[in-house]
């Protein structure tokens, strides 16, 4: 058996103590607070967002088609790069709509812990 110091007035008491026979502090109130819940930080990220991918994905989409008739109204080799530049941009749409099934399954996910 030690003696220790009370947390409140400092005084000296045994570490057997479970509250100090001076002030009546209970020994566990020296327990530092218990650390939070990552879930609990989790809920306090930032909402997730389907806007972004959503705009990208329908200027690209918009892009894409405008190119096609572009290209095809245009012709030969400057109507060929255009195309080619619309087939860029659907690419890049693609790759925003796959985003956003992403962010739409990690909201499920979240929702389920809840
Ligand atoms: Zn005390």
């Amino acid at each position: 058996m030690s003696m220790i110091y009370c947390m409140e007035c400092g005084k000296q008491i045994s570490d057997m103590a479970e509250s100090c026979p001076y002030c009546g502090m209970t020994m566990y109130n020296i327990q530092p607070p218990p650390i939070q819940q990552p879930q609990s930080r989790q809920s306090a990220k930032k909402p997730i967002s389907f806007t972004k991918p959503a705009i990208v994905m329908v200027i690209c989409t918009a892009i894409y088609w405008i190119s096609l008739f572009a290209g095809d109204a245009i012709g030969g080799i400057t109507g060929v790069i255009i195309m080619g530049l619309g087939g860029i941009s659907s690419s890049v749409a693609f790759i925003a709509f796959l985003l956003i099934i992403v962010r739409v399954v990690e909201y499920g996910f979240r929702k389920l812990r809840k």
